[in-house]
């Protein structure tokens, strides 16, 4: 097998930048998405797949934004039967099982540990119970209660006097950034035409009044690039840039979302060798967790208003100072200090902001999905989790079809495999086990069916780099290193000789000068270390404000 082979379905090749500017600029589409996050990739892949003429452009990279930020689960949705929303608690169940059915290698069952006192144990179960029966949950998928005994024997790290109970129950761990992937990837098999690095800068107008095209300039380093995309309609799936990109088709219209940030830490797994994932409590009482992957374990998360969106959102000593404060309480063995932080991430959700004058706190805010029509005729979506982001194209497109006049086409989402998803896991892991021992586990939950290309490829870092580059898209160093080989932040070394490699990989095949290349590593270096800034601040004992 060679960079080159042409089989594989739904290749996304971008390294001909005139030519996929020239693309968007030929055809009249029915739709063009602004935004490659999980919200726009969802929408294209289920508009493409009814036989729509769709384009997708985004800024930056493919899952650039929030949808590779995220906890990284496909929540059952027990903590919305908090906040009393049923209707959401039936879609998330139901859509983890979807997501299992389409997307094998992206939906790994997880135990989730959750420990406590009697009082709150009983609390849980009793939103447990009402949780697996709204949510249809399969008998052998139900909770368990622990005893103290028991619960040490799932996670032996916990602090053993401090739990006199627990409760087990299964949730599933995704990878954000490769679910967005496989859905783009899905959209292009289905004739979708995708541009990346490629900035939706004005939203035009034409003699009626409505929106037909959207203007696009290149964003590469050096690039002076730009194409119109003619288009019968416009969605806008920006993420937190949603305000902005509405304010591209009517600038004094009042803001609509409310940010708030999450961030992530990272330490080795001996550090903290939970099994599985354990759920705890944040000294204000918020749900937060430390998952096993791999050779790290990851904190998260926060939850903190923000004022304006940023690529790389700001990490405060106190935000990281919160879920060391949980863990210490959580967990026996010396607390988790400065320099055991391999690396950190932050992101932020874009949530419908609630009513002037609400003093409702930032995790109060509801997690549902909005949609709004602009004077132009412009959709743009918002909130909602990564986990229901099926169900929420699905009523998008439902609306994008009935305007267009071609009702009668059927989603088809929930049924048709993503890419990389007609595969069963176990047999492909152990097959190409053979050759590449522990590391075929680590390709298959990422490119599910498409491992197999890369095995045959070396299945090393150069094959990675070659697949991402050659089929899904990846123009940036960061977009292999971070997106599609989820390589740094869920390895020991982040920054260490592979990414060398990789960069030498991707220089060869994009005819990178060698300043080029250079600049390259130092951007990943630089997101690397400008997130570790806040660990300076958190000098052992140092006063620093709660998040
Ligand atoms: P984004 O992923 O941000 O995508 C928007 C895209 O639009 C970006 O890539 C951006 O570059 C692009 N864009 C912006 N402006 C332009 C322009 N002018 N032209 C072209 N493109 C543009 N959900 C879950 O279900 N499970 C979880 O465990 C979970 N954990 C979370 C933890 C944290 C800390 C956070 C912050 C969120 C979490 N979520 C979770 C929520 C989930 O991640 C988000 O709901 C989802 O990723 C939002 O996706 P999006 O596509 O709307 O936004």
């Amino acid at each position: 097998m060679t960079s080159s082979t042409p089989t594989v379905t739904g290749s996304l090749d971008l390294r001909d930048r005139s030519r996929a500017f020239a693309d968007l600029d030929r055809e009249t589409f029915d739709v063009v998405v602004i935004g490659g996050g999980i919200t726009g990739a969802g929408i294209a892949r289920d508009a493409a797949l009814r036989g729509l003429r769709v384009a997708l452009v985004e800024a930056r990279d493919i899952a650039s934004g929030t949808s590779s930020r995220s906890s990284k689960m496909i929540h059952g949705g027990l903590r919305y039967l908090a906040q009393g929303d049923v209707g959401l608690v039936r879609e998330a169940a139901t859509e983890r099982q979807v997501l299992r059915r389409i997307a094998p290698q992206l939906t790994r069952l997880s135990p989730f540990v959750m420990p406590g006192s009697r009082s709150m144990i009983a609390k849980v179960r009793a939103g447990l119970v009402a949780f697996e029966r709204l949510g249809k949950v399969p008998r052998d998928e139900r909770h368990r209660t622990l005893d103290a005994t028991e619960l040490l024997e799932l996670e032996p790290t916990l602090a053993a006097d401090r739990f006199p109970s627990g409760v087990v129950y299964p949730e599933f761990l995704t990878n954000d950034a490769r679910l967005t992937v496989a859905n783009i990837r899905s959209a292009v098999a289905s004739g979708a035409t995708v541009l990346t690095h490629a900035a939706a800068t004005h939203i035009t107008v034409g003699s009626n009044g409505r929106a037909d095209g959207v203007e696009v300039t290149g964003t590469l380093p050096g690039e002076h690039l730009v194409a119109r995309a003619r288009t019968r309609l416009v969605v806008n799936a920006a993420g937190p840039w949603v305000d902005a990109v509405r304010a591209l088709e009517a600038p004094d219209e009042p803001a609509r979302l409310a940010l708030t940030k999450g961030i992530h830490v990272v330490v080795p797994h001996r550090r903290l060798p939970v099994r599985d994932t354990v759920i705890t409590l944040g000294p204000d009482k918020r749900p937060v967790f430390a998952v096993a992957a791999g050779p790290v374990t990851y904190l998260g998360t926060t939850d903190t208003f923000y004022a304006e969106p940023d690529e790389w959102p700001h990490i405060d000593a106190s935000d990281v100072r919160y879920l060391f404060d949980a863990m210490a309480r959580t967990f026996d063995g010396p607390p988790i200090s400065p320099d055991d932080v391999v690396s950190l991430w932050s992101g932020v959700r874009p949530l419908i902001a609630p009513p002037e004058g609400s003093d409702a706190a930032p995790s109060e805010l509801s997690r549902r999905d909005e949609a709004w029509v602009g004077p132009a005729g412009v959709v743009s979506v918002a909130g909602g989790k990564l986990t229901a982001y099926r169900t929420m194209a699905e009523r998008i497109v439902d609306d994008l079809v009935s305007v267009l006049g071609t009702g009668s086409l059927r989603c088809r989402t929930a049924d048709v495999p993503l890419i990389g998803g007609d595969v069963d896991v176990g047999d492909l892991t152990a097959s190409l086990g053979g050759s590449l021992g522990e590391e075929a586990s680590r390709l298959v939950q990422l490119w599910g069916a498409d491992a197999s290309s890369i095995a045959d490829d070396g299945g090393d870092v150069a094959a990675e780099v070659r697949f991402a580059v050659c089929h899904e898209g990846a123009l940036r160093l960061e977009d292999v290193w971070i997106r599609r080989a989820a390589r740094s932040w869920f390895t020991l070394e982040p920054v260490g000789s592979d990414l060398d490699v990789a960069a030498k990989t991707m220089a060869d095949l994009l005819g990178w000068t060698p300043e080029r290349q250079a600049a390259e590593v130092a951007d990943c270096h630089a997101i690397h270390h400008d997130a570790r800034r806040c660990l300076d601040e958190l000098v052992e004992g140092a006063p620093v404000p709660a998040a």
